[in-house]
């Protein structure tokens, strides 16, 4: 088991790329951390710098905190897995495993015993004499998975080894590999741009753009709270309400968020109301997940939002309806929306239950 920590971490490539910009981030002993971010934000370089495959220009990579800078990657027993799987084609399932402890001079018998528990924690353990070629994807990946864990690393490193994968194959090897890693108790950070596999698997979520570090935290924390516009509006589906606000705080009775025309009235006795009220009297942004409102008729008593319809979409499990409120889009889950409607027309709104109301800050021209 391992820590990892980077302190003011940055990478220059030659060509003069900055693809990491001074990045500080801890993973603690045991912890899942995800990094997530869109193709070319840096996720990659941040990866490889942990495992010793390219150097940081600047700054240190610390694991269990020895300063690693230094160490060759054999070294800092670590362990990676790619999304190409690199298998050794011309041998079979069980040399594949057990390689890496081939390598390290282990007789054939305790290597044997060890590829034969790890094949069968996997679910592999009755294709251990057939070649790669031969096997499923989800097959390969666990080999390769296996041929990772088999050598006991204190650190796994993994890079999008879900996304050559078909969809249902990848939700499956999601669990999985969360449920082995935590099993086996071994750090790990894992590198992906699919959002669902972030919030599904972390212990927390690294989240990256352009080489910056913009939010760390558990999958609940960056989803219901994001530290910048940014997060806000890459994280979710639908993305997160937007609202521009004026805050007045009616001491203790309500807070208010005027919207323009119109006033979202958040009581006072709920915590979460609380964290835009000491911005009474500013303007600021304010993000709400589309669950945080409920859809009402629109001549429902007390304090309505007042939305006129633009359209609707409907996903099975869930019912959005896209509203102007003023000129501030909305999207809200209709799913707990005034029964019989034909959704067409406007719609009341009211603060839901569970509402997260955030003040969010930076970089909004960028999100
Ligand atoms: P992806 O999901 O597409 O792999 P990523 O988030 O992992 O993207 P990186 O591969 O870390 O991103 O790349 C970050 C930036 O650095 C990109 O702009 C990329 O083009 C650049 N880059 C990566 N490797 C090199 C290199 N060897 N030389 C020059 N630039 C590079």
């Amino acid at each position: 088991m391992a820590t990892v920590a980077l302190k003011d971490v940055s990478k220059v490539f030659p060509n003069g790329t900055l693809a990491v910009d001074n990045v500080n981030l801890d993973v603690n002993d045991g912890e899942f951390m995800v990094l997530l971010g869109p193709s070319g934000c840096g996720k990659s370089t941040v990866l490889r710098m942990v495992a010793g495959l390219e150097d940081p220009t600047s700054g240190a990579v610390m694991i269990d905190g020895e300063y690693a800078n230094d160490l060759t990657p054999r070294d800092r027993g670590i362990a990676m897995v790619f999304q190409d799987f690199a298998l050794y084609p011309h041998m079979t399932v069980e040399n594949n495993i057990g390689f890496p402890l081939k390598l390290a001079g282990m007789e054939s018998t305790p290597r044997e015993e060890r590829v034969a528990n790890v094949a069968g924690a996997l679910g592999i353990g009755d294709v251990l004499g057939r070649r790669p070629s031969q096997l499923s994807g989800g097959q390969r990946q666990r080999v390769a998975m296996g041929r990772a864990i088999v050598r006991r690393p204190r650190l796994f490193l993994m890079d999008e080894p879900l996304s050559n994968l078909d969809s249902g194959l990848r939700a499956e090897l999601r669990a999985e590999i969360s449920g082995l890693t935590r099993e086996l108790g071994v750090t790990t950070l894992y590198v992906t741009h699919d959002q669902a596999e972030a919030l599904t698997m972390a212990d927390r979520v690294a989240i990256m753009r352009k080489g910056v570090l913009q939010d760390v935290g558990t999958p609940t924390q960056v989803y219901g709270r994001p530290a910048t516009l940014y997060v806000a509006a890459f994280l979710g589906s639908p993305k997160m309400n937007l609202l521009e606000a004026s805050v007045y705080v009616h001491l203790d009775r309500y807070v208010a968020l005027n919207l323009g025309e119109q006033s979202l009235y958040l009581p006072w006795d709920d915590i979460r109301s609380r964290t835009v009220a000491h911005y009474h009297g500013e303007r600021i942004v304010v993000g709400m997940r589309a669950e945080a409102l409920t859809p009402v008729a629109p001549d429902a008593p007390g304090d309505v939002l007042q939305g006129r319809i633009r359209f609707l979409e409907h996903h099975g499990h869930e019912s959005l309806a896209f509203l102007d409120v003023g000129a501030t889009a909305v999207v809200v889950d209709e799913m707990g929306g005034p029964v019989g409607d034909t959704g067409t027309g406007s719609r009341g709104l009211r603060r839901g239950l569970g509402h997260v109301v955030q003040r969010l800050t930076g970089r909004s021209g960028e999100a």
